[in-house]
């Protein structure tokens, strides 16, 4: 059981009324909150030790440096990679995926190729590929789902062909929130020897994530929603892979040595790593993860199941309530539309009440196609919610729902 007296208190930002009520905070999937320690870890850096790192030759440097590789450390741990060398930070889960379709993409996609990618990928993970494949004259392929929101794995076998270079999947819908069974698609696309790239943006604020064990090819995630800061994600990548790609950005830190004639690019995983990193927030990033580890990714995984289970019940009994998305595994996100209520007016008047969820396509259009909608309203959990905050958004709901 967590303590969610106490954890509540770690995060400032819960201890406010929004327009005269006590905030209920169920955006999670967009960004999540940051506890107090996150925060302190920003301003110790800017207060303490604000350094350029891996070049100062002074102990602020050695200190933002050993900081910001501590960071690296934990991000392995956290995602179980097998070496720092496999961890490269970039500005977020959309830089990281950039970053794959304009190295690993542009060198292996070619005229005629395919990428593969599912029905319930946010545009961050459909865009990029539609660029390279536009570019190159390749053509990306989309794994069809079901009407609960799975992806049909006989389908998705079909549209493997010789032709296929990549697969790109989603872990976890930040829509419906449907688990993929991303260890079946990543088994069956190395029976081709095809590379996979898992979508964790979702999946890494919510449960164990291994990537040794998934057996993946790239993962990548977001800081900010693992409560650690904007501006800062992770691209995990196996280093036999990494090693094989150019670099991304050309610049410095990226370099062995340069000449008018000539560059040799450094080694992993700094070679994906030009300019000057986002030193505060990717220290703050550890501290995050710490914060994590120390409550507990698996009582986590527990508390937000109940969240879902006990949000899920309430929904199923509200008659004009229709939830989108109900796959058999799940994570703490409920997409719902309500007959002759807008999901946009639905918002605003929840946020009357000080309840903060989303509305709209939530970066995922053609999911919206899929299921004739233009978007739909979304309550989304994490480790500071609680069933009282359920309680109370399902009873406005059904004063709202009296209203119309
Ligand atoms: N993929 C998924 C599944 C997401 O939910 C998000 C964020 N909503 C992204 C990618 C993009 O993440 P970011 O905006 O942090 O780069």
């Amino acid at each position: 059981m967590l303590d969610l007296e106490k954890i509540r208190k770690d995060f400032p930002i819960l201890n406010q009324e929004v327009n005269g009520f006590p905030l209920i905070y169920l955006d999670n999937a967009a960004t999540s909150q940051k506890p107090q320690v996150v925060i302190d870890a920003l301003t110790d850096y800017y207060k303490g030790y604000n350094s350029n790192v891996h070049r100062g030759a002074h102990t602020l440097a050695d200190r933002a440096t050993g900081k910001f590789e501590a960071t690296r450390t934990a991000v392995k741990e956290f995602i179980n990679a097998s070496s720092t060398e496999e961890v490269i930070l970039t500005k977020g889960t959309t830089e990281a995926i950039n970053l794959v379709a304009n190295t690993y993409g542009r060198q292996n996609i070619k005229e005629g190729d395919e990428v593969i990618i599912s029905t319930m990928e946010h545009h961050s993970n459909i865009v990029p590929w539609q660029m390279i494949c536009e570019e190159k004259g390749a053509k990306v392929k989309v794994m069809p789902i079901n009407d609960d929101g799975e992806i049909i794995f006989e389908e998705f076998q079909k549209l493997i062909t010789p032709k296929t270079k990549l697969i790109s999947v989603v872990h976890v819908s930040n829509v419906l929130g449907t688990i993929n069974e991303v260890e079946k698609i990543i088994e069956e696309a190395h029976k081709y020897n095809i590379p996979v790239l898992i979508d964790g943006a979702q999946s890494s604020p919510h449960f164990n994530v291994d990537v040794q064990k998934m057996d993946c090819d790239f993962y990548v995630f977001s800081s900010h929603k693992v409560y650690g800061p904007t501006g800062m994600g992770v691209l995990y990548g196996k280093k036999a892979i990494l090693e094989e790609m150019p670099p991304f950005l050309g610049g410095g830190e990226m370099i062995k040595e340069v000449t008018f004639e000539k560059t040799t690019f450094n080694a992993l995983p700094f070679k994906f790593e030009a300019g000057t990193p986002n030193i505060g927030d990717t220290i703050a990033l550890k501290t995050a993860l710490d914060y994590v580890n120390e409550i507990g990714k698996d009582n986590i995984a527990k508390h937000e199941e109940d969240l879902l289970e006990y949000c899920t019940a309430a929904f199923q009994g509200i008659k004009r309530l229709k939830i989108i998305g109900t796959a058999k595994k799940k994570v703490s996100v409920i997409s719902f539309l309500i007959d002759g209520i807008h999901p946009f007016d639905l918002g605003m008047m929840l946020d009357a009440k000080g309840i903060a969820i989303r509305t709209g396509h939530h970066c995922a259009q053609p999911l919206m196609n899929r299921f004739g909608i233009d978007g739909t309203a979304r309550a989304s959990f994490a480790i500071y919610n609680t069933k009282e905050e359920i309680d109370q958004m399902v009873e406005s709901i059904h004063k709202i729902i009296a209203r119309f």
